[in-house]
């Protein structure tokens, strides 16, 4: 029997979903297929430069599955840019979070992850500084 899998949180779908090599007909390449909690891993990780202790709280899972899904992501993306593949983001085994997991700052706006165990009013708003709430 096949373990469940537990989902995986991520903050937004990718508003693109495809990239290609110029010129060569997507019939013509092979493609690989970026799950849309590869690309958040990437995103926390690599992009907004997170520690891995906080990836994997955003996402809910533990360091080890997100250590194991980053790992993919880099993989895929490699095998694209050094072979030449089309790269679609798309499935995966994910939910988009809900607006009460987010802490908001009530100055400026911003709007951050609320991370479980740590209270919106005890972290600092990026931006300005000032403490956040929850929305
Ligand atoms: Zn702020």
């Amino acid at each position: 029997m096949v373990r469940p899998r537990k989902i995986r949180i991520v903050q937004n779908e990718p508003e693109v979903n495809y990239f290609k090599p110029r010129r060569i007909p997507l019939s013509d390449l092979e493609k690989v297929i970026l799950k849309i909690e590869e690309l958040e891993a990437i995103k926390l990780k690599d992009l907004n430069g997170l520690n891995q202790k906080a990836c994997a709280k955003k996402m809910k899972i533990s360091r080890g599955t997100f250590q194991r899904i980053l790992n993919s992501a880099k993989k895929k993306i490699s095998d694209a840019l050094i072979n030449g593949k089309a790269i679609q983001i798309k499935g995966g085994n994910y939910r988009i979070a809900q607006k009460s997991e987010y802490c908001v700052c009530p100055i400026c706006g911003y709007k951050e992850y609320h991370i479980r165990g740590i209270p919106c009013s005890k972290t600092k708003c990026k931006k300005c500084g000032s403490f956040m709430r929850r929305k």
